[in-house]
């Protein structure tokens, strides 16, 4: 598979550059960056053989099979939209888009056009998560009847800019964290919000942004999630937990981009240590795209999986900002 790179991103750079080119038979030819001499010190830097600045440049070269946006949350549905007419395989970093309605336009369109597109929501490729999933799915905790998701940290200096200061961008801690911990309890619980309430605030880093919220979501078993994302918090650590009939799952430090992290499983025969697997959540993730492209098997957050956590994001933001309880509205998915 060849790949075109829109976006002259840190992400592409630190983790998704190396997760294309340890798949087999994999190539990056091309990468998009807004600005001529940062495009080119990119593919020199990463030895790609080709930068441009016109999207349609990009996408006319028929060698290249596949693109991943990485652009800035505001350019992602143009250019998936323009990505998927040409007949390539998108995979778009989450939020998909600034709206629900512009994301449910491109996961629609990719498949009438019969392309695979899918969501980077990395989480739900790490070990723990999946070893957390396997304990609920095979009942350990029996009826789950809580989740609770420690998502606030500190943003390092180098990854603040339009994170913090640019609304237009999709700045803010909601569409870049709580939206990876929406696809991430649904992963785990397979099931979807049904409503939510919420507070957001600035706690010191969001210039016209929120750094902060906590929400509750109501999940249709009846059970119940609180989540805490942030980008001022030092010292909190990450975590989910899920607590259940028949025992409570404890996992530290798991909400991270790296496959680390600890699981502690309680219940009526005592405390024990869930082992899991450390293999690089990007290169599962690409694997799995790949192979889904090849017409084996699914990506591991699709297209649907996308507007779905943001749908959820969107709905916390509505409700953040309105003090309503707030349906989550899912575009007709
Ligand atoms: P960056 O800020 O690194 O890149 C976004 C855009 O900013 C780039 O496309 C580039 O524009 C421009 N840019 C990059 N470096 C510079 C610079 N030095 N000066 C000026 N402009 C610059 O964003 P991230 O990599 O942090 O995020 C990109 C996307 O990926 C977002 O949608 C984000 O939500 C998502 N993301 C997902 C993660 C995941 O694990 N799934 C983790 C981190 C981010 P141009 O391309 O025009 O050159």
């Amino acid at each position: 598979m060849r790949w075109g790179l829109i976006g002259a991103s840190r992400i592409a750079s630190s983790f998704v550059i190396d997760a294309i080119r340890v798949q087999d038979g994999a190539d990056i030819q091309s990468v998009l960056s807004s600005d001529v001499e940062r495009g080119k010190a990119f593919a020199g830097e990463h030895q790609i053989p080709d930068s441009y600045t016109d999207l349609d440049v990009l996408l006319s070269d028929d060698s290249v099979d596949a693109v991943y946006i990485s652009t800035t949350n505001e350019k992602h549905h143009a250019q998936a939209l323009a990505a998927i007419a040409a007949g390539k395989h998108v995979l778009c970093e989450k939020p998909l888009a600034m709206t629900l309605a512009e994301a449910v336009v491109m996961v629609k369109a990719a498949a009438e056009k019969g392309v695979t597109f899918a969501t980077n929501h990395h989480l739900r490729n790490a070990g723990s998560h999946l070893a957390i999933r396997d304990l609920i799915v095979s009942g350990r905790i029996g009826k789950v009847l809580s989740s609770r998701v420690f998502h606030a940290v500190h943003l390092p200096e180098h990854l603040r800019g339009w994170r913090i200061n640019d609304a237009s961008a999709g700045g803010g801690v909601i569409p870049d964290i709580t939206v990876h911990d929406a696809d991430t309890v649904r992963f785990h619980l397979s099931e979807d919000p049904v409503d939510v309430v919420a507070k957001s605030g600035t706690s010191g880093m969001g210039e016209g942004v929120e750094d902060s919220v906590m929400s509750v979501w109501s999940m249709p078993s009846g059970a119940m999630v609180q989540t805490h994302e942030s980008f001022t918090h030092g010292f909190a650590g990450t975590g989910i937990e899920f607590h259940g009939t028949e025992g409570s799952i404890f996992a530290r430090n798991v909400m991270t981009q790296q496959p680390i992290g600890s699981i502690r499983l309680v219940t009526a025969d005592g405390e024990a240590e869930v082992p899991f697997e450390t293999h690089n959540l990007y290169h599962r993730a690409l694997g799995l795209f790949v192979a889904a492209a090849a017409g084996n098997g699914k990506p591991s957050a699709d297209g649907v999986d996308g507007v779905k956590s943001l749908a959820v994001a969107l709905a916390v933001r509505t409700a953040a900002q309105t003090g309503e309880t707030t349906p989550v509205d899912y575009g007709g998915f």
